[in-house]
């Protein structure tokens, strides 16, 4: 299986839902999610488009590329900065060094909060990107689920019914 910047932003999440997601259970996005992103990226950005390129590379998909200035933007449209957004722009940055595009920096931003976090080039990040692609392939070829981590995080999940209602 191709890892995606989904996959890495759920093993910083919960690891049962990284199995879940990867093995076909249940849906991440309820259109309802999908819709407001649209309109998010549609308001917010309008303007994007025209300036920044789209690249989709080794299973991942950056919509805003800015190649003059080397910065990857991922818009959120979180209330709440996390730590699984940032791992998830250090693939990015990865995988694009990985491909010769390297030393890039990149910003996540938050239109709701009006709120930006920046994640610069790190040669480290080479080897820290190549062991979360390693952690995220041992556990979603696991012949077991993950167990539920009892979070506050869970409240706000899509597989909430399936983890502690279904069972
Ligand atoms: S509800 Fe909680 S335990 Fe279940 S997948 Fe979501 S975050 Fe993980």
């Amino acid at each position: 299986m191709q890892t995606t910047g989904t996959h890495i932003a759920y093993l910083h999440t919960c690891k049962r839902k990284l199995w879940l997601f990867a093995n076909g259970i249940g849906m991440e996005h309820t259109s309802e999610t999908v819709a407001e992103g649209k309109l998010i990226a549609e308001t917010t950005y309008l303007d994007r488009a025209r300036k920044y390129t789209e690249l989709a590379i080794e299973g991942i998909k950056i919509d805003f590329y800015d190649a003059k200035n080397k910065v990857v933007h991922e818009v959120k449209k979180s209330d709440r900065v996390e730590e699984a957004h940032t791992a998830q722009v250090k693939y990015y940055l990865y995988i694009l060094a990985k491909n010769g595009i390297d030393h890039l920096r990149a910003i996540v931003e938050y239109p709701k909060l009006k709120q930006r976090e920046w994640v610069d080039w790190n040669d480290e990040l080479l080897l820290i990107a190549s062991k979360w692609e390693k952690d995220v392939q041992i556990i979603v070829n696991s012949e077991s689920c993950p167990p539920v981590i009892n979070a506050r995080i869970c409240k706000s999940c899509s597989y909430y019914e399936l983890c502690y209602v279904d069972e």
